[in-house]
């Protein structure tokens, strides 16, 4: 009897575990806050949304930690040193437990501003582990598979069988981005075949860099729109290269969400829907998705509604608005 009674409770806290990686794309107005929580429990958050606005963003954050039951941040990686990614950092660390934080090295910016959220990330990470990682480096967060793609302007070598992407072709460069953005720290996250890539703000020509000629990245099911969706990256190469079959956009009302980038990834080969953080009011009604996968609809008052994501092993995952509980799962192929 004894041994019957174990058994039911090891079976029933066997049905008990989680068996998703959860992502939270979290609406931080037109800057980026990506919560992962691998079915370990383990999680990571890519970049805390700006700073100021008492705590707006930060408390987002741990709002969205509290519907993941997550009670320690174990990594907090910063794409690059922008205030709408390194800007919630200190209030964030104020406020829930950071194990590490992870970055690529200092911002290449020197104005004033930059100087300022320099000295403020250090402040954030006085009771936190720092690490400063590479290409080819991994993000230990147990259960997943995460891997540094590109990082302070520096890239993973293209693998020996890297199919060549067709769409480079007459694709021209832009004009060389000294800017922090081209230095934006990518992952490409994977948890069993579900892969999901990440590239911070880093712009045309390092996107082109990470796909032409070659494809070093391979292909992905969701495609965070690098820098908001704004027109100086989602090159049509990388767009055509990564194939994904959902696009998410971390636009704002007025951020990102711009026509240009809007029309490229609709064209991609693959992709099946477009899901956006806001209504981009520069899109109107030609370059906006249905109103039933935008999370926030209205510019003034914004209520900070969400996406979430759970992935399962086999490749499926499933995709929630969380304003209007609107989800659409997508079979594994
Ligand atoms: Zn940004
Ligand atoms: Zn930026």
């Amino acid at each position: 009897m004894r041994c019957a009674i174990l058994l039911l409770i090891s079976c029933l806290s066997v049905f008990a575990a989680k068996k998703t990686l959860d992502v939270y794309f979290i609406d931080v107005e037109g800057g980026q806050a990506t919560l992962f929580v691998s079915p370990s429990g383990q999680s990571m958050l890519v970049d805390t949304g700006w700073p100021g606005m008492n705590a707006r963003d930060a408390l987002r954050i741990i709002a969205a930690a509290k519907k993941a039951d997550v009670k320690k941040i174990d990594y907090v990686v910063i794409s690059h040193h922008h205030a709408d990614h390194v800007g919630g950092a200190k209030q964030l660390a104020e406020r829930i437990p950071v194990g590490m934080f992870i970055d690529k090295g200092p911002s290449v910016e020197t104005t004033a501003q930059a100087k300022e959220l320099a000295q403020m990330y250090e402040e954030a990470r006085a009771k936190s582990q720092h690490r400063v990682v590479k290409p080819g480096d991994t993000i230990p967060v147990k259960g997943l598979d995460i891997k540094v793609v590109t990082a302070d302007g520096q890239m993973i070598a293209a693998p020996a069988n890297a199919p060549q992407t067709p769409s480079c072709a007459g694709v021209q460069k832009d004009k060389e981005d000294l800017s922090d953005n081209a230095r934006s720290l990518g992952v490409i996250v994977q948890y069993g075949k579900f892969k999901l890539a990440d590239l911070g703000d880093l712009t045309w020509n390092k996107e082109l860099e990470l796909v032409c000629p070659a494809n070093r990245l391979g292909t992905v099911d969701v495609y965070l729109t690098t820098h908001h969706g704004l027109a100086a990256s989602n090159t049509p190469p990388i767009v055509t290269a990564l194939k994904p079959r959902v696009a998410i956009m971390n636009n704002g009302a007025r951020k990102g969400g711009m026509p240009a980038a809007w029309k490229i990834i609709k064209a991609s080969p693959g992709l099946e829907d477009i899901w956006q953080i806001h209504f981009s009011v520069a899109g109107g009604t030609e370059t906006n998705a249905p109103d039933t996968f935008i999370a926030n609809l209205e510019e003034q008052n914004d209520q900070g509604h969400y996406i979430h994501l759970a992935a399962n092993q086999d490749g499926s995952f499933t995709v929630t608005n969380s304003r209007n509980k609107y989800t659409k799962t997508y079979p594994a192929k």
